[in-house]
């Protein structure tokens, strides 16, 4: 294995230190690299200045692997090509193989490049090209002053088009360790340090595995890796999954949004949201994929109470009885719903997300919230209330993984067991 210093990344780019940019790529290709087993040592971000590119590859070591993403393009202010060839001392050549990718990129769209553009196949010698299926510019990779490097241009969507042919290419020339086991739980309605607790024994009596956990949008996530190769003791996996219990909602990359969905179209299922404190979100995650349509019905955004009388039939002596936070409005939020957009299931929700409007018996954080159900035997509806703990952003994030993830349960343990009959994080203690 060359790479055995470690992963730099380089991100190249005016906007990423004027903050008008945010450098997601660097985090994606953590993400990417990590799952082969590799851990970044250093992430930069420096301007597009040949000096500063100079500098930042001063930085990294002899058997680094180095990513540096942005500045391929064909305009002056993209210099990172020349800012490498610097560096190492080498010249900028034409590339037939890069030449010939650009021009094919350009026929493909029916249009002849104008001489900037084929800037793009010029390379540092020794670097070779890596066809790229977003853009234009290909991206590089080569073994340049005992570094392994690799050259992406900015855009994300071609950072990804990319990576799989960078993988590649990388594995080919043993650039990369073998591949070790890995294994993924994603949790929610659940804290960090209670995931931790609960994988703590297993993770003790398997030393060799590298366990990382990491709060999400939707909980947490568990993450094992074996190390040089190794690959995931068989029992593990089973353990792992006793150990968690049922706040595991994907057993892969699948994002809850991704889960319910999943499950929603399996079952033929149709769902509507009756969205108060959220104002909304819950209805845009419950639509993240393609192919929601095959389920989401739509939602009623009801924050005033004049709006939930109306629009969802609360009543309106129940709202000035019990007011807007309360078990009896999110059910009759969620039944009316229901029954307005005439789908099977309609989540409500209903809470104070802060910073203002919490009382000493309805503190900032509280949150009820309803599922409606058609039934053989007439309408179910399940109710349940959370204490959520932080700020406003955080309160209604928390309340939408809440919702999504108290549709998952009901549609994976079915309406005898609802989707709150075990203790989960955030409840309110009676
Ligand atoms: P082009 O062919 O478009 O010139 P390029 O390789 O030169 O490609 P840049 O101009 O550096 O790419 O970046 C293109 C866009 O991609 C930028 O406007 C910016 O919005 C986005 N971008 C650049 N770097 C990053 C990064 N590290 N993270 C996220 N987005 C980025
Ligand atoms: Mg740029």
């Amino acid at each position: 294995m060359e790479a055995a210093g470690g992963i730099c990344i380089i991100a190249v780019g005016d906007e990423l230190l004027e903050g008008r940019t945010v450098d997601t790529n660097s985090r994606r290709l953590q993400r990417a690299l990590g799952g082969h087993g590799l851990a970044a040592r250093l992430v930069q971000a420096v301007p597009d200045r040949l000096e500063d590119i100079g500098q930042a590859l001063q930085r990294t070591r002899p058997g680094d692997l180095v990513v540096l993403t942005g500045g391929l393009g064909s305009t002056p202010d993209d210099v990172t090509r020349q800012g490498v060839a610097a560096w190492a001392g080498v010249a900028l050549v034409d590339e037939p193989r890069a030449l010939e990718l650009v021009r094919a990129r350009f026929r493909n769209l029916g249009r002849e490049p104008r001489p900037e553009v084929l800037r793009q196949g010029q390379v540092p010698e020794g670097m070779v090209p890596v066809p790229n299926p977003v853009g234009s510019a290909p991206g590089l990779v080569g073994r340049l002053r005992q570094r392994w490097l690799v050259l992406l241009p900015g855009f994300p969507a071609e950072v990804e088009g990319l990576l799989p042919g960078v993988v590649d290419e990388l594995r080919g020339r043993g650039a990369l360790p073998p591949v070790s086991g890995t294994l993924v739980r994603r949790c929610a309605q659940v804290t960090e340090l209670d995931v931790v607790r609960r994988c703590r024994p297993l993770a003790e009596s398997h030393p060799e595995l590298v366990w990382s956990w990491w709060v999400t949008d939707w909980g947490v996530d568990v993450r094992v890796r074996g190390q040089d190769g190794q690959d995931i003791p068989a029992p593990v996996p089973a353990e792992l999954d006793l150990a968690l219990g049922e706040v595991v909602f994907s057993r892969d990359e699948r994002d809850l949004p991704q889960v319910v969905q999943d499950l929603m179209l399996a079952q033929g299922v149709t769902c509507g949201t009756a969205e108060s404190c959220t104002a909304g979100l819950l209805g845009g995650a419950l639509t993240a994929h393609g192919g929601s349509s095959g389920f989401f019905r739509g939602g009623i955004l009801a924050y005033a109470d004049q709006v939930k009388n109306r629009l969802l039939g609360v009543p309106a002596d129940i709202l000035a009885a019990a007011g807007a936070v309360s078990e009896p409005v999110v059910r009759a939020m969620a039944e009316g719903c229901r029954q307005r957009l005439d789908c099977s299931l309609a989540v409500a929700v209903s809470g104070i997300s802060g910073p203002g409007g919490g009382t000493p018996d309805k503190p900032v954080g509280t949150t009820w919230m309803a599922v409606a159900a058609e039934g053989a035997g007439g309408a179910r509806v399940w109710s349940h209330v959370y204490r959520f703990p932080a700020d406003r952003r955080r309160n209604r994030l928390l309340t939408v993984a809440a919702a999504l993830d108290s549709l998952r349960r009901l549609l994976e343990w079915g309406p005898e067991r609802g989707p709150w009959d075990v203790s989960c994080a955030w409840e309110v203690q009676p």
